[in-house]
């Protein structure tokens, strides 16, 4: 599998994808606020700079996978942090390190986007001012609107962004497959800040999942695993719902 950058690689599903990819042979370099071989903060511009310059110079300007994992839930404060990371953090690293997987040859990026960005009501001008890449603005019109509504935004944003670049030049043209795993409630730190949320708790907790029980950290990585793994070569733009049937469930006739 070569040599993957995983944003994210400190905790929950990051730290799976981690472990799995360094048992099926990869070399992991991580990028988080902690534990990791680059350490950055992805929710602000300069360090995600810092960190595309670090990761090339680490890999020789040479990537064969990019995972972007890294994320925070509708819990933290102030919310606009969440667009700042799970949008722009994940976006940046993203594009910024296109040259290396390019140079990588037949390389693939993973996108880690959500289940929740299906959910009703979560498109917004947030997610317009996302995709124009304002983070400005979108940071502003975030703290108008709930949290919850911020995140399933921001994760409705990078999917979208993740479709309206795999397909092209940039990206399929070059050899590059960009994909996006959306889970549903899978038992991390992340979840855990929701369960032991006054309000999200409840919700969390009482929101369907037809196979029983959260998800586990490592049955996303098997699903970011795949998507990187030459078995994934046709899948382009895809995004690989891991979510125990719950947007099966709530969306039945989507397609
Ligand atoms: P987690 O809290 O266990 O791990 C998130 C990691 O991201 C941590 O290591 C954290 O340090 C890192 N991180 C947070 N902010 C950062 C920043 N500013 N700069 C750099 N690194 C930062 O959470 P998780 O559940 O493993 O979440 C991983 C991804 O999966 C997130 O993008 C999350 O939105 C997504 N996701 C999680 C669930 C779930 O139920 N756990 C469901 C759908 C999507």
């Amino acid at each position: 599998m070569g040599l993957v950058a995983v944003t994210g690689s400190a905790s929950g599903i990051g730290a799976a994808v981690r472990a799995r990819l360094e048992r099926d042979g990869a070399t992991v370099i991580g990028v988080d606020l902690r534990d990791a071989e680059v350490k950055a903060d992805l929710g602000r511009p300069a360090e995600r700079a810092r960190a595309v310059a670090t990761v090339e110079a680490r890999t020789g300007g040479r990537l064969d996978g990019l995972v972007a994992c890294a994320g925070v839930g509708p819990h933290v404060e102030p919310w606009s942090t969440i667009v700042s990371v799970d949008y722009f953090g994940a976006t940046a690293i993203v594009g910024g390190l296109r040259g290396a997987l390019a140079a990588g040859g037949r390389a693939a990026a993973v996108a880690i986007s959500s289940n929740s960005s299906t959910l009703p009501d979560v498109d917004s001008d947030m997610v317009t001012a996302c995709l124009a890449d304002d983070e400005t603005e979108a940071r502003r019109l975030a703290l108008e609107i709930d949290p919850h509504r911020v995140y399933a935004g921001s994760k409705l944003a990078l999917t979208r962004w993740v479709r309206r670049h795999a397909p092209g030049p940039d990206w399929a043209g070059a050899g590059i497959r960009l994909n996006a795993v959306a889970p549903g409630a899978v038992l991390t730190p992340l979840l855990q800040g929701s369960l032991d949320h006054p309000v999200y708790g409840p919700a969390v907790r009482d929101f369907p999942i037809p196979t029983g029980g959260f998800g586990t950290p490592e049955q996303i990585a098997s699903a970011v695993a795949f998507l990187l793994s030459p078995e994934a070569a046709f899948c382009c733009g895809s995004v690989l719902f891991v979510d125990g049937g719950t947007d099966a469930l709530v969306r039945p006739d989507t397609y």
